[in-house]
């Protein structure tokens, strides 16, 4: 076995696209994923495919998570068919998962202590960075571990940031999707203004984008998928309520206080009522 041989934990929107990236930059490449839908797409695309966790992780030496979430991540990892039950030896885990950050730690020396390796790699760039390879990725781990990841990394991305220690990717990743989701709130309500004002929402948003009170959301979202209205980025309001409600924990944890982004938080929260999980997360701009 060698470290071109990857498999992908998760095939959903991000890990589907993932997996066809690293086949098309000549890693052998193994998914697993127990959801119909995403099973056929992989299959479709060509990727070999595992029956269980296990499995995939006994098909390759290095192993891509794209999980919705800790709990599926730790079921993958230490679950009935995970890892640690297969008796496997010295596999490096690369999660990609927008995780928790203490989560992350725990697993680490679990993983550890079995003689395995666990770099955090969270990304920014959704399902279309994924497909080109050009991701943002956020990574946290031992520099040894990270060494060895680094070529599936390279492929998956097109900027690296090495954040510290394993779990660091994951506490800023929670910053990043943090500011990205107030800010989506804060340009909406001031383009609203303008608006309203008088200027036309595109002018406004050209403007804007030369001016100092630009943000990512102004210079991608609102372009893109707002003022399109296509609405089709690929990244959900259930997963972006999610990530919030993770950095609200992790501002718990950490004592810190956050008034202006704990109103931000609770408009967030308060959106359940009027869309829903699989909504596009760029929807929340549009309400009022
Ligand atoms: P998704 O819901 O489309 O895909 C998740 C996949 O995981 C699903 O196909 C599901 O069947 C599978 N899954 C669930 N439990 C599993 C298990 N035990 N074993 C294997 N597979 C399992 O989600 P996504 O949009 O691909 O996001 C994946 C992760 O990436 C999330 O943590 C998300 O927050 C993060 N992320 C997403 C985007 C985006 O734009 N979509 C951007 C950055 C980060």
């Amino acid at each position: 076995m060698t470290d071109r041989q990857v498999a992908v934990i998760g095939l959903g929107n991000m890990g589907a696209a993932m997996a066809e990236t690293l086949a098309r930059a000549g890693f052998a490449v193994t998914g697993y994923d127990p959801g119909a839908g995403p099973r056929a797409r992989a299959a479709a695309a060509g990727i070999a495919l595992a029956d269980s966790p296990a499995a995939a992780f006994a098909a390759a030496p290095v192993a891509v998570l794209s999980l919705p979430m800790a709990r599926h991540v730790e079921a993958v990892l230490t679950g009935d068919d995970g890892l640690m039950a297969s008796g496997l030896a010295d596999r490096l885990v690369i999660d990609t998962t927008t995780s928790e950050p203490a989560v992350t730690r725990r697993l680490a020396a679990v993983l550890a202590d079995a003689g395995h390796a666990l770099v955090d790699a969270p990304v920014s760039g959704g399902p279309a960075g994924a497909a080109a390879g050009t991701l943002t990725m956020m990574v946290g781990g031992a520099a040894a571990d990270i060494a060895r990841a680094q070529p599936v990394l390279d492929a998956l991305s097109a900027k690296l940031s090495l954040c510290g220690d394993v779990g660091a990717g994951h506490v800023v990743k929670l910053v990043n999707n943090l500011l990205c989701a107030a800010h989506l709130l804060t340009v909406s309500e001031a383009v609203r203004m303008g608006v309203a004002a008088g200027v036309d929402a595109e002018t406004l948003i050209g403007a804007l984008n030369a001016g100092s009170g630009r943000a990512g959301v102004s210079e991608v979202n609102f372009p893109r998928w707002i003022l399109s209205g296509l609405f089709d980025s690929g990244f959900t309001m259930g997963l972006m309520r999610k990530d919030v409600g993770l950095a609200q924990t992790l501002a718990g944890d950490t004592g810190t206080s956050m008034p202006l982004l704990d109103v931000a938080a609770r408009l967030w929260r308060d959106s359940a009522d009027a869309l829903g999980d699989d909504e596009d997360f760029n929807r929340i701009a549009a309400l009022d």
